[in-house]
This record gives structure tokens, C-alpha cells and sequence, in this order.
């Protein structure tokens, strides 16, 4: 310190609930994971982060090693990955943000819309980000139950979302329950008037989009992402369908240079690859499917249907924790919920094929062990 007084804890000056917000809940990276196992990082099964099991398209790694210009700030605008994602999701450039993963588009929409006191409608169970960005803006969460079959409670939507609520985001398929929202639902929200924030990080495993649906409604959003179908998780890059306006005024608000220029060649590499990204997402699929009949095989696991490329699963006459701590000892990381409307439950990502055997494997003998 110089001449100067100390001038105390900094943290006293810090903009109220902050200081004491829960964090986001992070993810434990494979290195780590491998490390505490003492096993080499290839044998790790990773089914715990919704990633793509394939990795980018073979086209991403070539464009990313051949780029010239990573010296250059990305274009502030850009015009470029815009036009090819406008393209992509069937909808016009002027309405299309694209950002450091959908988080990203999240956290703006977030910031445009809520102040401190502000709600935003929370469909529980569902992802944490939306409640984590609110109470970054100060904003306040009403929590309305999702409904047994995980479908939402139309009716407790409706009067949260007309009792002055600003946003809801609607992960849709949603993220544990894997299933998606109907257009009659989302058309009952609408006529709200409250802003709808549709999260589709999953839907090209779905096969269905309301991206085009964003033109004809001026409180409709959709928020997508690269990082799922596309393999990208790790490079970052989402982007979000606005209403021209609300976009003009995001593109204004965003921090000039979002989007880095290697998450921008890879979403354009992805993008000319699409035949190649396309299989695989149809491989994923095809996986999930097949894995949900082999888990519903096991009499003491329930798994829900799903329209994304993770499945949820209830565990009867055993701890979920439990199961999941017994096959991380095997190298196997999955996610375990238990919360309400997800008590006693697993979430796994689908992989390859052979992740699925090494998966049911291991859950056999974990089934066997304790005599089920
Ligand atoms: N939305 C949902 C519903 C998700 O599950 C995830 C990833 N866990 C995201 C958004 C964030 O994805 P991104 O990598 O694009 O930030």
C-alpha cells in the first residue's frame, strides 16, 4: 500500500446479491477426472455433458489449422457467420446474434430484459443457467412445477407469466426431462405478452425448430447452439433468433468481439459439412434409442422418452448418488439428479455404441451386486 489507507473488504462496494449468489454448478474436466482415477484420460466414458461423442466435423479441425488470421479481431458485426446461421435455421440475418455459446445469448437476453426486481418464470425442473442469469441482474425467480409427465402446468404459467412477469425461458427439449414444448403450449405463452425465451440447445436431435416462427411473433426468442449437434462445446459458439428490433439492440449491448475468429471458422467449416454432421446426429438418435430399451430392461431403472441426446432415468430401490459414484469408480461419469419432479434420478448423455455397452455392462453388475 502506498500512501493511501487501506480501504477495507472491496466486497462492501459490490452491487447487492452478488456477493453471496450461489455459483454455477461446474462441470469437473476429463483430465481431472482421469487424474483422481488414476486411469488415462481415453478410457474415461464422459456422458455427464450432453457433448457430441463424435467431436467436430473433420472439416473444422482442417479450416481451424489452415486460418491466416488469428492475429485479427473478429468482425464486431458478424456478417459473415451470420448470414451462413441465418441460412442454416431458415430465418433472415437481421434477426440473428451470434455469441460465446448459447450461455452467451442467455446472459444477454437476461441482461436486456431484467432489472433488480424484476421475474422471470422458471419451469422446474429444467436447466440452471436461466435461474443462475436472473439472479445475476437481480432479478427474482417464481418457480412453477412442471407437471408429472414433465409437460408445463399451462395454467400456473400463464398467471405467473400475466402477473407482470418480464421472461421465461423454455428449454425445449428440456434439459433433464427430454422432452420438447408444443406449439399450442408455446402459443398460449405467448399470448402473455411476457417475453418467451425458447432454448432449443437440442433440438436438431428433436428435428423440429420454432426459429422461423420468431419473424411472425414480436415477444418470441429462440436460442441455439453449435456445441451439441455440431460437437463445438469446447470452442463456444451459440447464437439466438430476435426479433429484428431486440437483435439491433442486443448486437448493441454485446461486448464488441464475442464470438472468437476460431469459433467463427468452425461454425462456417460445421456449416459446410452439414451432410457429415447430420449422420452423426442421426447416429445419436439412433443410440438413444436403443439405449433407452436396453435401460428399460434393467427392472430397476425407469427411463423417460426423450427428444434430446441425454436420457433421464429414474432409479428404484437404490440411491441414484450411489449409482452414479459406483460407475465413476469405472471410469463411467454421468449426471444424478434429485430434486423435485427429478428425485432419485440419472442423466445420461448417449454416446457411441460402445459407450452404451461399457454403460449397461457396468450397470448390470452394479444392478447384481446389491442383489436387484
Ligand atoms: N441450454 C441448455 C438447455 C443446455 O443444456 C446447455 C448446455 N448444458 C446450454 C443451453 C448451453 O450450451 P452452450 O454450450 O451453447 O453454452
Amino acid at each position: 500500500m502506498g500512501k493511501r489507507e487501506r480501504a477495507g473488504d472491496p466486497l462492501r462496494l459490490a452491487r447487492p446479491g452478488l456477493v453471496e449468489m450461489p455459483g454455477y454448478e461446474p462441470i469437473v474436466p476429463v483430465d481431472v477426472l482421469a487424474r483422481r482415477l488414476g486411469i488415462p484420460e481415453e478410457r474415461i466414458v464422459k456422458l455427464d455433458g450432453n457433448e457430441s461423442p463424435y467431436g467436430p466435423s473433420p472439416k473444422v479441425v482442417g479450416a481451424l489449422a489452415r486460418f491466416p488470421y488469428y492475429h485479427i479481431y473478429p468482425d464486431p458485426e458478424q456478417r459473415q457467420v451470420r448470414e451462413a446461421v441465418a441460412r442454416y435455421a431458415g430465418v433472415d440475418v437481421e434477426n440473428v446474434v451470434v455469441g460465446n455459446g448459447s450461455d452467451e445469448l442467455l446472459d444477454l437476453t437476461g441482461r436486456l430484459f431484467l432489472s433488480p426486481g424484476d421475474v422471470l418464470v422458471n419451469a422446474t425442473p429444467t436447466f440452471g443457467m436461466y435461474e443462475f442469469v436472473a439472479r445475476t441482474y437481480g432479478a427474482r425467480v417464481v418457480e412453477v412445477p412442471r407437471r408429472e409427465d414433465f409437460a408445463l402446468d399451462l395454467p400456473a404459467m400463464e398467471s405467473a407469466l400475466s402477473e407482470g412477469a418480464k421472461l421465461a425461458f423454455i428449454a425445449s427439449p428440456n434439459n433433464p426431462t427430454g422432452n420438447p414444448i408444443s406449439r399450442r403450449d408455446l402459443d398460449r405463452l405467448l399470448a402473455t405478452g411476457a417475453v418467451i425465451c425458447v432454448d432449443e440447445a437440442y433440438a436438431e436431435f428433436h428435428g423440429d425448430s420454432f426459429a422461423p416462427l420468431v419473424g411472425e411473433r414480436d415477444n418470441l426468442i429462440v436460442v441455439r447452439t453449435f456445441s451439441k449437434w455440431a460437437g463445438l462445446a469446447g470452442l463456444r459458439a451459440g447464437y439466438a433468433v430476435f426479433p429484428a428490433p431486440v437483435a439491433e439492440v442486443i448486437r448493441k449491448i454485446k461486448m464488441p468481439y464475442n464470438l472468437s475468429v476460431a469459433a467463427q471458422v468452425a461454425v462456417l467449416a460445421s456449416l459446410e459439412d452439414i451432410d457429415t454432421l447430420r449422420e452423426r446426429v442421426s447416429a445419436v438418435v439412433a443410440e438413444r434409442e436403443r439405449m433407452i430399451e436396453r435401460l428399460a430392461s434393467l427392472p430397476w431403472l425407469r427411463p423417460f422418452p426423450s427428444q434430446a441426446n441425454f436420457v433421464l432415468c429414474e432409479v428404484k430401490g437404490m440411491a441414484a448418488r450411489e449409482v452414479r459414484s459406483r460407475l465413476q469408480e469405472r471410469g463411467i461419469f454421468i449426471r444424478h439428479f434429485d430434486a423435485p419432479g427429478v428425485r432419485n434420478c440419472l442423466r445420461i448423455s448417449v454416446g457411441r455404441p460402445e459407450h452404451t455397452a461399457l454403460l449397461l455392462a457396468a450397470l448390470s453388475e452394479i444392478g447384481a451386486s446389491v442383489g436387484k
